[in-house]
């Protein structure tokens, strides 16, 4: 198949690239390099021995898309191009509706014009919103708290309409829950700029000695050591999984929902003690007031995505740490982010 990757040169679409190629596949990647680095390309290409063709373009810009597809006889795409940071999303909303939802609409009006209509779409557990029952399955009812989550959740909705208005698209929305890790050749993986939002990839800072020590946001939640407790998926399993959505998309016409998560929840203490082990570091820690927004307890029933895809998890956390932090030491020595 030939697959073109939105945003393929950021973290999920990197890691996807690699699974894709080493499935077999052609990827052409779409990138703006809006949040990624022009040395990804040359990673890829060490990992899997040919580096993949890469177009420096913006998703919003409809007639290079529809170009490209039609050009390199794109199959299916696999669309990861998007802002991605909650607290940002609430300062610049508009940004954030610009480049996701708009980014969306271009990208579908490019398929429409070149006749593509297989997509996996970058979906989040976000969109469940406060959780009204554990583990979330894909009927669980959907909601969001800030506009990062409103834009995944419009996007879901109009992937749906315009499923219904055409019976020839076969879309699938993967809600991530939280991917961690990193390629196991420690040349690619998540390398935010500035200072990390998320929690793993903070914690790999600490333990590298760049930041002092990560505040725990709360440890007063109703949870077993009171942290709160997430579904971390690691970052190949969840590339495994679009090369498997991929494949099952042929023969499923409409649009879908599936969860990409392992199922098993992990609290930031215990990530913490993990991420010590797998880094023979010590990871100072305070505990800090709760994060606004932050809910309790998220992980998924992966049950769907076993039963419908034929996946599921592989990796687990001591992977997930150990990559992470085979990648934060890489970095550091090639001066590569
Ligand atoms: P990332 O920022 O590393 O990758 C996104 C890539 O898209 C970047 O390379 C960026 O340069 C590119 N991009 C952004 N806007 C673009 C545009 N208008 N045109 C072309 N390229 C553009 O993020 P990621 O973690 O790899 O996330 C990929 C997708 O998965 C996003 O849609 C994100 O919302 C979704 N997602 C991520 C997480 C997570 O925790 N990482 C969780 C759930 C969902
Ligand atoms: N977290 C934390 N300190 C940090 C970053 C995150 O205690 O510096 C906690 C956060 O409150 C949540 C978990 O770690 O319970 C995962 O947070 P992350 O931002 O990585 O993912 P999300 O909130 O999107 O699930």
């Amino acid at each position: 198949m030939n697959v073109l990757l939105t945003g393929g040169m950021g973290y999920i679409g990197s890691h996807t690239a690699v699974a894709l190629l080493q499935a077999g596949h052609r990827v052409v990647l779409y990138d703006n390099l809006c949040n990624s680095d022009a040395g990804v390309l040359g990673c890829i290409g060490q990992i899997v021995g040919k580096a993949p063709l890469f177009i420096q373009a913006d998703v919003r810009d409809t007639q290079t898309l529809s170009d490209a597809l039609t050009r390199h006889e794109i199959d299916a795409v696999a669309h990861f191009a998007g802002l991605k940071a909650v607290g940002e999303s609430a300062q610049k909303p508009l940004a954030y509706y610009a480049n996701n939802v708009e980014g969306t609409v271009s990208l579908l009006e490019a398929m429409t014009r070149a006749g593509v209509c297989s997509l996996a779409f970058s979906g989040s557990a976000t969109v469940y919103g406060e959780p009204r029952y554990l583990p979330l399955d894909e009927a669980h009812p959907l909601s969001a708290t800030n506009p990062y989550g409103r834009t995944k959740l419009h996007i879901e909705e109009m992937l749906r309409d315009l499923s219904v208005s055409d019976p020839c698209w076969r879309i699938v929305c993967l809600r991530y829950f939280n991917p961690a890790g990193a390629h196991e050749s420690g040349l690619i993986g998540e390398s935010p700029s500035g200072i990390p939002n998320n929690l793993l990839p903070y914690v790999a800072r600490v333990a590298a000695g760049e930041l002092p020590s990560l505040s725990v946001f709360g440890d007063d939640y109703p949870t077993p050591d009171g942290t709160g407790v997430r579904d971390y998926i690691h970052v190949m399993d969840l590339a495994e999984g679009h090369v498997a959505a991929l494949d099952w998309l042929g023969g499923h016409p409409g649009c879908h929902a599936i969860n990409l998560g392992t199922g098993q929840g992990y609290s930031v203490l215990e990530m913490v003690e993990a991420f010590a082990k797998a880094s023979e570091r010590a990871i100072p820690y305070q505990i800090a007031p709760r994060r606004a927004g932050d809910v309790a307890a998220c992980y998924a029933d992966p049950g769907k995505a076993l039963r419908e895809l034929g996946w599921q998890a592989r990796r687990g956390l001591a992977d997930m740490c150990a990559s992470a932090w085979n990648f934060q030491r890489r970095s550091r020595e090639t001066g590569f982010r």
